[in-house]
């Protein structure tokens, strides 16, 4: 693990075109030699904000923001100077790993150990769906017009109404009890009892953008009685909220991801799934 040297910095930076990044996030509007929007960082009805394809930087001539493209995804994201190099140099395929922390044998192990409990979750989740607990979720998942294709391209489940069938299961299958509850998947209560976390809910799987489960968000299926109508699964060594990014990450799974943990919660469900934010190209 070490800094990220000056001569990589300027690599990544020089990988990113300002205007095709900034675009990824808020359409810009071409006017003589610069790139034109309103501005993302302040309110406002006119478009004071400028790109310079040129100079490779942005200025708001209303709330005066500017930089290059690492303060933009910065400043945009919230994140650190690290996140926004890391997110920048894996959106222009530069390998960063011998500047990166290096994960451990036993920590290898414990990812690993985690995507295949979520594969399990997943498994179990999704013949719950099919069976006849499932049926009210399946009427509801139909009635938002998503079909058989889609509900088996995305991995879509139902966590039981019950309180143990995943812990269960994972307990039958030898899954250490300790990483079920760093999973997430299953809680303690302050008495120590165990539980499953996800119960009655449509289960959304996220992936990482190698394609290992890590996560899921649980939508509850009736009224709002029931505890939080969103439910998804906390940080865990494998599930970084904070590394998922809006608008960078190309592959259908990272944009699922995004658009399932950030969903907007007016918009109907399968507007969240499928329909993908500005700048996303076409033909998702
Ligand atoms: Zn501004």
């Amino acid at each position: 693990m070490g800094r990220i040297p000056e001569h990589v910095i300027e690599q990544i930076k020089e990988s990113n075109d300002i205007v095709d990044v900034v675009s990824s996030y808020i359409s810009l509007t071409r006017k003589g030699q610069n790139y034109w929007a309103r501005c993302p960082f302040h309110q406002e009805k006119t478009a004071s904000f400028s790109v310079s394809q040129s100079k490779q930087i942005y200025h708001c001539f209303g709330c005066g923001a500017g930089g290059n493209v690492i303060n933009f995804v910065m400043t945009y994201e919230k994140i650190t100077f690290p996140e926004a190099l890391h997110a920048l140099a894996d959106r222009a395929g530069i390998s960063l790993e011998e500047y990166t922390y290096q994960p451990s044998d036993e920590e290898k192990s414990i990812s690993s150990r985690l995507y295949e409990l979520h594969r399990l979750a997943i498994d179990v989740y999704k013949n719950t769906l099919k069976s006849p607990e499932g049926k009210a979720a399946r009427e509801y998942l139909i009635k938002r017009g998503l079909d058989e294709h889609t509900l088996s391209t995305f991995e879509i489940g139902f966590a039981p109404d019950a309180w143990d069938t995943l812990l269960k299961t994972a307990l039958k299958k030898k899954f250490d009890e300790n990483l079920l509850i760093l999973s997430g998947l299953v809680t303690e209560s302050e008495r120590k009892k165990r539980y499953d976390r996800f119960r009655n809910r449509i289960m959304f799987p996220v992936f990482d953008t190698r394609g290992n489960p890590v996560g899921f968000g649980g939508r509850v299926l009736t009224g709002d009685d029931q505890g939080a109508k969103y439910l998804n699964s906390p940080e865990t060594p494998v599930y970084h909220k904070s590394r998922i990014l809006y608008g960078l990450h190309k592959s259908r799974d990272a944009f699922y991801v995004t658009m399932v943990t950030k969903q907007d919660k007016k918009l109907p469900l399968k507007q969240v799934l499928f329909s993908p934010p500005r700048g996303y190209p076409a033909g998702y």
